[in-house]
């Protein structure tokens, strides 16, 4: 027999139980059969990507393609229709997938499962891209966590199983690719200009991984918030896509003895935050884009007009905010700190409601991904849960000299203020020649949009 293992965001071999199932399921007593892989290019959700997201698709796809022996097929179309084709074509019995968790996924696989079962066809969900699967932590009255610190707890108590390995005498079976599919992907891949693409796939997000682990993690709990420092995984954009998944990265950590200090303490908890992040999306899918809380609802925003274009290009006038929005046109990925900084500028300072920004960072993000992104705004805009109190307004320079004390970044991604030594170049309104090459002045005065900012929240809660 022959069944299908589906991949969606999970585009790797290893640590992988649905590929376990669909072996599984293509054996019988006259011996093993045949897994076909499958990757669906789905135009609903293609051209809603952005192009930095569909370049590194079409990246991990190539590899993911090397790891399986050159058997992954591609194909494409709306996959309610295609997976019973691709069924009826290879006589399979089953269509094995990890488990999706949004909202737009969840309503996918219904319709496809749905469709499936008419066609006699089994639909096989096995594991998630999540540790711990969404919906699954829940307190004590049953009910799910609306705070992070109880939810990670609880969390680490679930508990989580050992990484999946590979199925014995697992067969791949080979199936034509669409040429169509084919040629997207490579015109997505060349479209894009991304310094990392070479880096896609599983074996170097294990060798990234194994880097960063036998370097930066033993410093990770204090350099984790400098911009200038490599002091972080960047692991998102595997994790993203799946070409890791963190179950691999916490049995890794579990060794306590092998990584003394807090660094592996701290790394466990924000892989935490992306788990918390998607079951606040599964129990309120509406929160996607939406306020999680309605006690903003009467807040006075501002339209989007030259002053969020001037955010969206990095050209702002405050050093740190244009750094890190030149960093997402130019690289698709920011740094943690500086995604903050930078919706707060935009909320708080422009009085922007969140979702503007949300789509922005989703459009050019290659770890783009619509639970850590959208929370990750609500947490900023106040409006989230758990969130950050909406008083509490971040400082655009402050925040500058503390992350980037040197002025490296800002140097880094602002050419205009490259002629600034050290700290100065987060105030060149400080100096003679600060605008001497082009930098523009501030768009707006940050302390009086901070008092702008609270007056509004004043009026919104009554
Ligand atoms: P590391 O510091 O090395 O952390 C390891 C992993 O932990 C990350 O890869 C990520 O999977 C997870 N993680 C870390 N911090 C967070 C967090 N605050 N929330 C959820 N997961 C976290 N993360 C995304 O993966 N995709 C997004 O689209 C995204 N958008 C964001 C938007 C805003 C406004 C904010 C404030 C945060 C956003 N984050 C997002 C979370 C965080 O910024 C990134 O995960 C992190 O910067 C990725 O870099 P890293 O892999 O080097 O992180």
């Amino acid at each position: 027999p022959t069944s299908i293992l589906w991949l969606r965001r999970d585009l790797r071999r290893g640590d992988l139980p649905a590929l376990g199932a669909a072996h599984h399921a293509a054996c019988s007593d006259d011996g093993p059969g045949e897994a076909a892989v499958v990757f669906v290019v789905d135009p609903a959700l293609w051209q809603g990507a952005g192009d930095a997201r569909r370049a590194w698709l079409a990246a991990s796809l190539e590899a993911a393609d090397a790891a399986y022996e050159g058997r992954l097929c591609v194909r494409e179309g709306d996959p309610v229709t295609v997976l019973p084709r691709l069924a009826e074509e290879l006589g399979a019995g089953s269509v094995h997938v990890s488990r999706e968790t949004t909202p737009a996924g969840r309503r996918r696989d219904g319709a496809v499962a749905a469709a499936l079962a008419e066609a006699g066809v089994e639909w096989v969900e096995t594991g998630s891209p999540y540790a711990v699967g969404p919906g699954s932590v829940l307190n004590g009255e049953g009910a799910p966590y609306k705070v992070f610190t109880p939810f990670a707890r609880a969390w680490r108590d679930h508990g989580w199983p050992a990484p999946a390995p590979e199925p014995e005498g697992l067969r791949l079976a080979q199936v034509r690719s669409d040429r169509s599919a084919v040629q997207r992907l490579q015109q997505a891949r060349d479209a894009a200009d991304l310094p990392d693409l070479s880096e896609a796939g599983e074996a170097a997000a294990l060798r990234r991984w194994a880097d960063f682990r036998d370097g930066a993690l033993a410093r990770y709990g204090t350099d984790r918030d400098r911009a200038d420092l490599d002091g972080v995984s960047r692991l998102s954009p595997y994790l993203k896509i799946g070409a890791v998944h963190p179950r691999t990265l916490l049995a890794d950590l579990a060794d306590g003895r092998r990584h003394p200090g807090d660094g592996a303490e701290r790394f466990a908890t924000e892989l935490a935050w992306r788990e918390f992040y998607a079951d606040v999306l599964w129990h309120h899918p509406t929160s996607a884009w939406h306020d999680l809380r309605g006690s903003l609802s009467g807040m006075d925003y501002d339209d989007v007009g030259d002053a969020v274009e001037a955010w969206r290009q990095g050209r702002t006038g405050y050093p740190v905010v244009d750094a890190a929005m030149r960093q997402l046109l130019r690289e698709g990925w920011m740094h943690n700190r500086m995604r903050m900084v930078t919706a707060s500028f935009l909320t708080k300072d422009l009085h922007v409601w969140w979702p503007v920004g949300a789509r922005h960072f989703l459009d050019h993000l290659v770890d783009g991904d619509i639970a850590s992104n959208n929370h990750g705004w609500q947490w900023v805009a106040g409006t989230g849960t758990d969130a950050s109190p909406y008083f509490r307004v971040f400082n655009p320079v402050t925040q500058g000299l503390r992350f980037d004390p040197h002025g490296d970044y800002v140097r880094r991604y602002v050419p205009e203020l490259a002629h600034l030594p050290g700290k100065a170049a987060h105030e060149p309104w400080k100096h003679a020649d600060g605008h001497a090459h082009g930098y523009p002045e501030r768009i707006v005065d940050h302390a009086e949009e901070r008092r702008e900012a609270l007056r509004r929240h004043d009026a919104a809660r009554g």
